[in-house]
């Protein structure tokens, strides 16, 4: 087992980076919040496969927090995500204060235009916000040559998609699938909020993606009707609250009505009691437009 070093400041940081950097190996960078579990483990574990150096910034990154209430609940053990990323072959981990990223007369944000505007954007004002301006700044602190992000957070992946391509930011961004636990249910920081109860309805959410995801291999192509079907499958169970669920383009992020052609991502996002819980399925109709 490795053990990971961990640095809290941005100078720290460049410092320890300088050797590899000058030496050509490639860094990789794995942006998280900290509260690790196997989901970030997957990325981690493929940021090492394929790169010198590993990078696992851990940040609970207060401008991206719509709701006081969720960013106090989130806790996290830095010395346990330390552990967690050595035991992940992971070199550092770039765990910087709040104070260090944001200057109290800091003026600058960025922001993509366009992509988040349905989904989880929706409901989180300046969310997508507050994540394309941290991932920029851990891009400029660590200037990675690879950055691993979850399929889990689709729209937030196509949104830092974009912010590369539109920025010119030289550097790859890996998609990670999702990983989920034996029931279905994807991994989550969040999952440790719900009682045994709501634990065991949240496999419904996959289950109602997934069934979504079927109609539309088996020759559905309305965006209504397939998030018709998903919204019924969970109906059956009230304490299972939607706040949305929609079919969108894979690119684009924007909801569809004409699935033929396309490659879609069936998204959706409930409440269970207090928690949030987000989930999203990929799915292509392979039925052609006339
Ligand atoms: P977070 O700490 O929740 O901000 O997540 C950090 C990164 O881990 C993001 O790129 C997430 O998409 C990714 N991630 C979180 N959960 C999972 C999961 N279950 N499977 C794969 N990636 C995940």
């Amino acid at each position: 087992m490795t053990t990971s070093t961990r640095i809290d400041s941005i100078a720290a940081l460049r410092r320890a980076l300088e050797p590899a950097r000058r030496a050509g190996q490639t860094i990789a960078l794995v942006p998280t919040m900290g509260a690790l579990h196997a989901g970030h483990g997957s990325l981690i574990e493929r940021a090492r496969r394929e790169s010198d150096v590993v990078v696992v910034s851990v940040f609970v990154n207060p401008i991206q927090f719509d709701n006081a209430t969720d960013f106090a609940a989130y806790q996290i053990n830095l010395d346990a995500d330390t552990a967690f990323c050595g035991e992940r072959g992971a070199d550092l981990v770039f765990a910087p204060p709040a104070g260090e990223m944001y200057p109290p007369d800091r003026a600058t944000h960025v922001e993509v235009e366009r992509l988040g505007e349905h989904l989880c954007g929706r409901f989180r004002p300046g969310h997508f916000r507050g994540v394309t301006t941290v991932v920029a700044k851990l891009f400029n602190i660590v200037q990675p040559h690879r950055a691993y992000f979850g399929e889990k957070d689709a729209q937030q992946l196509a949104i830092i998609e974009r912010m590369v391509r539109d920025l010119d930011f030289p550097i790859e961004i890996v998609p990670v699938e999702t990983v989920r636990e034996p029931d279905g249910v994807a991994m989550s920081s969040r999952n440790r909020r719900l009682s045994p109860g709501e634990r065991g309805l949240a496999p419904l959410l996959y289950a109602a993606l997934s069934k979504g995801r079927t109609a539309i291999l088996e020759g559905c192509t309305s965006g209504r009707e397939a998030r018709q079907l998903i919204l019924d499958c969970l109906a059956a169970e009230p304490q299972l609250r939607p706040e949305y669920v929609e079919v969108v383009d894979a690119a684009s992020m924007e909801p569809v009505e004409d699935l033929r052609g396309r490659r879609l991502r069936l998204a959706a996002a409930v409440w269970l009691g207090s928690t949030r819980l987000i989930d999203n399925v990929a799915a292509v109709c392979l039925q052609q437009p006339d």
